[in-house]
């Protein structure tokens, strides 16, 4: 049979199922325009990148560049043509797992005009004010730290430095990104596209040393205002979710300002600033390029850098990142409820857990990711003692003779074990469509452990996310944090989101985090998220809406056809015909609002179809399931230790051991940076 009487014919019987009771029972679906039965598809769409700079020059024609000047070939040689997300940490465990986004790149180069230089610097210079020089801009100067202080100790500058910095002007960071969104039309860029501004300060007659700041940003719980510390200062900023305003798409990134105190910049004198034995790759504060002198600057150019800065930070971890779980939560049969399972482990004597964490905030600013899912919490508190205890130190090696040394215990096995018993207790009175999001806040009152504020781990077995923990001692709160913050930051992790300073590079197939080679990336965290570590932000920013809403857009479009597969072997086709019919020309819309940048617009749309299809098909007697790990479990049936069970290794284990290679600070943590 030709492919145009197959279509024709399969057309026909479409129309009689929709208008006849006495039809030929079907068994295939036909021609659909964005339905693919049984298929894992990917939707794929042409991004427009605006690279704009403001206050550099371009190359002469023919000439080399020199330090400070931009030649469009080195990013044309670095800047990938593609990218094709991957769901990280599944992905770990021994197949690449497509998210199913993948883009074709279009770059728009642009120097913007003399006026708009003018009026930006102007901008800058009216809304910021001098203040006393940060820790790091000392350290920069000195080029040596106290070590007992660790704050800058000379008499002279020091002697490798290509200039003294003699003045800290400090600009408010998100005002500088508004004037930037604001302005876009006159560099030729339309409002929402995807833009990176660089900006250089540096050779203007008008420059001034300076930093940029969110100086009120501050933990919610504690209100230790982490904005005011030398540290947070920064030299990038963007990816705000502005209210009641269109989506701004953008990011600066100022290498005349500071020196970068986030990725050691002001360090210009040791390669290896971490401590691994391995060079860290950072940029230089703009003047440090080209210098003479014994100085990371020497022999560079600012141009490649850029280039990198732009592959490796605002497009892999900012603008299209690859998220480290699966959006879906339980596939094919995706949630339809979500209750937000808090455990409070109040250890005896630890602060009031209700000044420590609040759940409607936590509800409020995690529910931006599921949508069109509706949220719930319920909160229960026990006591940190008895067998909760042990498995608790065993998870930070307080206590080793309480470890079993059957189970990959330093993964946190017991731990693991412990929660999934709870919560498959708890499934026993969830009702049918309710996906519980365990949670467990560790409310210590000793100082078990160093500097961990949480993680959101996997299952050890498929990659699928599985419990939130997040942990605090007197010492962490006395460095400013509480629950709150830590609990959406993981949270985040556990409905799929990355951090913006570690990720996945498509087109070579690299896993990588802010260390060694890409030191840099730790840029990524100045940006509006809370999945940063430093601190600045509460909520998520535009970046990661976008991220999200593209996800789910995916995963309903690959869930409708996983359902479509389950009923064409219950040979249902006939009853769920209608609703394909009209899912199919949602996921059409949902392609071209995708398309347009409504990344909302594209998951509303898709949410419908699958909706639909997902009632049609459960009408039907379909058998479509949600898929819960915590069934699903290797050798955990009684939960008993021992007895051939396998050893479950997450991936941080695989990172300690090298089993496989995964970013070193693995991708779902939330660490303390204690800086000044
Ligand atoms: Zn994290």
């Amino acid at each position: 049979m030709n492919h145009k009487l197959m279509a024709i014919t399969l057309l026909g019987a479409g129309l009689l199922a929709s208008c006849s009771m006495d039809r030929i029972p079907q068994t295939e679906f036909g021609a659909l325009k964005a339905l693919k039965p049984g298929t894992q598809d990917t939707i794929n769409t042409k991004l427009k990148v605006n690279i704009v700079f403001v206050g550099y020059r371009q190359t002469s024609p023919g000439q080399p560049a020199t330090a400070r000047q931009i030649d469009t070939q080195d990013f044309n040689q670095t800047l990938p043509g593609t990218y094709d997300a991957v769901n990280r940490i599944p992905s770990a465990y021994g197949r690449t797992e497509k998210t199913g986004t993948s883009f074709d790149f279009d770059y728009n180069y642009v120097f913007a005009n003399q006026s708009f230089e003018d009026d930006f610097f102007k901008f800058v210079s009216a809304t910021g004010a001098a203040k006393p020089l940060t820790v790091q801009q000392g350290l920069y100067n000195c080029q040596n730290a106290n070590p007992e202080t660790g704050l800058p100790d000379c008499d002279v500058p020091a002697g490798n430095i290509n200039r003294e910095i003699t003045g800290n002007f400090e600009i408010d960071a998100l005002k500088t990104e508004n004037w930037l969104a604001d302005n876009v039309s006159r560099v030729g860029v339309k409002p929402g596209e995807y833009t990176i501004y660089f900006v250089n300060w540096f050779d203007r007659p008008d420059f001034k040393f300076h930093s940029y700041t969110r100086a009120d940003a501050a933990d919610t719980d504690t209100g230790t205002k982490f904005g005011a510390r030398g540290s947070r200062r920064l030299i990038a900023w963007g990816g705000s979710a502005r209210e009641n305003a269109p989506a701004q798409r953008v990011w600066f990134y100022d290498l005349s300002a500071n020196p970068d105190p986030w990725t050691d910049a002001y360090d210009v004198t040791n390669p290896d600033v971490d401590g691994d034995g391995a060079a860290d790759y950072r940029m230089p504060p703009i003047w440090e390029y080209g210098t003479r002198k014994a100085s990371i600057g020497y022999g560079r150019k600012v141009s490649p850098d850029l280039a990198l800065v732009a592959r490796y930070t605002a497009i892999n971890l900012l603008f299209t990142p690859s998220p480290i779980y699966r959006a879906a939560l339980t596939p094919p049969d995706m949630p339809e409820k979500i209750n937000l399972d808090v455990h409070v482990e109040q250890g005896s004597g630890a602060a009031d857990p209700a000044k420590l964490l609040n759940n409607s905030l936590l509800q409020s600013r995690v529910q931006v990711l599921q949508p069109f899912t509706a949220f719930s919490n319920t909160t229960k508190q026990t006591a940190l003692d008895g067998s909760l205890a042990d498995v608790y130190k065993c998870y930070f090696g307080v206590s080793e003779d309480t470890c079993s040394p059957d189970y990959a215990d330093f993964s946190g096995e017991k731990l693991f074990q412990f929660g999934v018993k709870e919560l498959r207790e708890e499934y026993k009175t969830t009702p049918a469509g309710t996906y519980q999001l365990p949670i467990y806040s560790f409310n210590d009152n000793t100082n078990s452990q160093g500097g961990l504020l949480g993680v959101a781990y996997d299952d050890g077995e498929t990659g699928t996310q599985s419990f939130v923990y997040s942990f605090l001692t007197p010492d962490l709160i006395a460095a400013g944090y509480g629950f709150t913050d830590t609990t959406v930051h993981e949270t985040g992790h556990h409905l799929s989101l990355s951090h913006p300073h570690d990720g996945y590079d498509s087109e070579q197939n690299l896993s990588y985090g802010p260390s060694g080679d890409f030191h840099f990336v730790n840029t990524g965290d100045e940006s509006a998220s809370i999945m940063s570590y430093n601190d600045l932000s509460r909520t998520f920013g535009q970046f990661n809406l976008d991220s999200q809403y593209r996800y789910l857009t995916a995963a309903y479009l690959n869930n409708t056809n996983a359902i479509l597969e389950l009923v064409r072997r219950a040979q249902k086709v006939d009853s769920v015909y209608n609703s394909v019919l009209m899912a199919d020309s949602q996921f059409v819309q949902a392609q071209a609002k995708y398309d347009a940048l409504d990344y909302l617009g594209a998951a509303q749309l898709a949410h419908a179809g699958y909706r639909s299809v997902l009632s049609a098909a459960k009408a039907a007697g379909v058998p479509v399931t949600a898929y819960k790990w915590y069934e699903n479990l290797n050798g955990l049936e009684g939960l008993s230790a021992g007895q051939g069970a396998k050893l479950r290794f997450s991936p941080t284990f695989k990172a300690q051991t090298g089993v496989v290679a995964f970013p070193e600070e693995t991708a779902y943590q939330r660490k303390l940076r204690l800086m000044k």
